[in-house]
């Protein structure tokens, strides 16, 4: 039997804290940088992005609850859409590139819910991987062209996600009671999070600490 993994309140506070450091740290570099989104003629909400935690998984589930059910009903279909699509494309090997179910007119539908990487895409960032190697992500094409202007021969200044990961995944672990290792890895879109569901373990996995 499968149980719901269920995100308790004190930690959903502790995501919103880690969301709002991203946000912090996001707002110093755009200003930096003299980059904003306004006037964007692009929409990166088409970007084909996976999740990896059941934390942020159940945290989107908190805001599609509280949406009537007409409006739940909207996205569900939508959300089916989109995965077809996208499947089209990947079945001929290629990357999809469909707008996000939840995005309506530009806005995002859960924007209070929307998730870590919706929140990182657009300046310049970085971050450490387990093994050392570090990745440098270069920015959307509008904050690299002024880079190229304004950077040329310097770094430009940029978020260094490292941080705020290994939080997020100290955050997973608590939610998991310690057995992060030892359960099943999430890989999953936003549109595939609502089709299937709030996160479920089988009965007995779901065991959570919400100790301080
Ligand atoms: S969840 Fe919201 S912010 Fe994230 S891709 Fe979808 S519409 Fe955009
Ligand atoms: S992040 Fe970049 S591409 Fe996306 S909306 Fe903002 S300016 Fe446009």
């Amino acid at each position: 039997m499968m149980q719901e993994v269920v995100l308790p309140e004190i930690l959903a506070g502790r995501l919103k804290e880690i969301y709002q450091g991203l946000q912090d740290e996001y707002d110093r570099v755009a200003r930096e940088l003299h980059f904003s989104c306004n006037g964007c003629p692009d929409n990166c909400c088409d970007s084909y992005f996976l999740h990896h935690t059941y934390t942020e998984w159940a945290f989107l589930w908190i805001g599609f609850r509280r949406l009537d059910a007409n409006r739940q009903d909207t996205l569900l279909s939508r959300s089916r859409t989109w995965l077809e699509e996208c499947e089209k494309a990947l079945a001929v090997g290629g990357r999809p590139q469909v707008m996000c179910p939840l995005n309506e007119n530009g806005l995002c539908g859960l924007y209070e819910h929307r998730l870590l990487v919706c929140r990182t895409h657009g300046v310049p960032a970085r971050m450490k991987r387990p093994d050392g190697h570090e990745l440098r992500f270069p920015g959307c094409f509008r904050c690299q062209e002024i880079v190229a202007v304004d950077y040329l021969d310097k770094q430009p200044p940029h978020v260094e996600r490292t941080p705020l990961l290994h939080s997020l995944a100290a955050l997973e672990n608590q939610l998991l009671g310690g057995k992060r290792h030892l359960l099943p890895k999430v890989r999953i879109t936003i549109a595939e999070m609502l089709v299937k569901g709030p996160p479920a373990l089988p009965a007995g996995h779901e065991g959570r600490n919400t100790e301080p």
